[in-house]
């Protein structure tokens, strides 16, 4: 480890874990070894720590809770700063600021039983709220985008830029930031509430949108929710099957569409036996990284996918 980095890490006591096995902190347990993983507290510690990297021109990334970057075993990073413990968040009126860090479901909960809107489809969405910026994250109608009032960025000189949405030229599942057109680290994020019409309601729906998910998606763990942002069927023989036959399976009560689909694909493209265990019964768009093959079995499955589909874009991050 960079003594120099060690030493201002130990002088300005931030948390931090050296050569850590990336398999012990990322979502999926999945990467190489960190050489140095920083877990700053609050936005003081991370503005401090981050403009001093960008000073001494130390390559880093900021991560927060890793639930959309698939790290593979040949990604070695020198430098990660966690903004998981940059949690802390206040409310001034109907405006609220968020360390970069905070817990997307915890915001949401705590919001909706304070009674606003916009936030009950947030409930059981993993991440931080600076990521849910990054990738214009969002589910069940509701994202932390639609909310946001403004952002403050660190810089790579050192200087704190506030930044509107309207300057994050939002897209489907992306950003400025996530496209690279904009650089910096996320300090903290604004959100403009309003207070729901029908408090009850909004709870009701997240209770909707909480069973919904436990019925149409995988568990939380081994995987990174949908892979893919963009999807557009190519409209070719093998999809009208697979997709009629999985119709037709599920109205006969043989099994759920969802499962007939992924099924049907899986074998009128040939792979079948390679990608069974790693796709999804629950949504073909989800890739699970259920043991050491799947990173194996991952460029195979992108394969797949862009023969079924036009335009398969990601929605992870990979860091090869
Ligand atoms: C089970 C499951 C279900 C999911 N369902 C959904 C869903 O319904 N809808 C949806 O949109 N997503 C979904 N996702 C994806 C994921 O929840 C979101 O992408 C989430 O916003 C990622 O948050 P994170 O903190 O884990 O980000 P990370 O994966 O840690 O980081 C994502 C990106 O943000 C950048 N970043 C992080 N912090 C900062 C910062 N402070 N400043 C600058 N850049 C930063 C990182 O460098 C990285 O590029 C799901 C994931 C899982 C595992």
């Amino acid at each position: 480890m960079n003594k120099t980095l060690k030493s201002f890490l130990d002088k300005s006591h931030i948390e931090y874990e050296t050569d850590v096995a990336l398999s012990q902190k990322t979502w999926i347990k999945t990467g190489g070894t960190c050489g140095c993983w920083i877990t700053p507290h609050g936005v003081t510690q991370l503005t401090e720590l981050c403009r001093w990297l960008y000073q001494e021109k130390l390559e880093f990334e900021a991560v927060g809770q890793t639930s959309n970057i698939f790290f593979h075993s040949t990604c070695n990073p020198a430098i990660v700063v966690c903004t998981t413990r940059v949690n802390d968040y206040s409310q001034e009126g109907d405006i609220v600021t968020c360390g970069c860090g905070t817990n997307v479901m915890r915001l949401s909960k705590d919001l909706l039983e304070l009674g606003y809107a916009g936030v009950c489809g947030l409930t059981s969405l993993p991440g931080t709220v600076a990521s849910a910026v990054v990738g214009n994250a969002g589910c069940f109608k509701c994202s932390i985008t639609a909310l946001l009032q403004s952002l403050d960025c660190l810089l790579p000189d050192g200087t704190i830029k506030t930044y509107s949405r309207e300057e994050l030229r939002l897209s489907q599942r992306s950003s400025a930031f996530k496209r690279g057109e904009l650089k910096g680290v996320i300090l903290s994020v604004r959100l403009q509430l309003e207070k729901a019409a029908n408090v009850e309601e909004e709870k009701r729906k997240a209770e909707r949108s909480s069973q919904w998910r436990k019925r149409n998606q995988e568990g939380p763990a081994k995987n990174l929710g949908s892979t893919f942002a963009v999807l557009k069927m190519r409209k070719n023989l093998r999809n009208i099957t697979a997709f009629s036959t999985a119709h037709i399976g599920s109205k006969l009560g043989i099994g759920t569409y969802r499962h007939l689909l992924k099924q049907n694909l899986l074998f009128l493209y040939g792979y079948h036996s390679r990608l069974n265990t790693y796709v999804s019964d629950k949504n073909v768009n989800t890739f699970v990284w259920r043991d050491e093959q799947a990173e194996r079995m991952f460029p195979i499955y992108k394969e797949m996918m862009n023969k079924i589909y036009n335009h398969a874009k990601l929605e992870i991050e990979e860091r090869i």
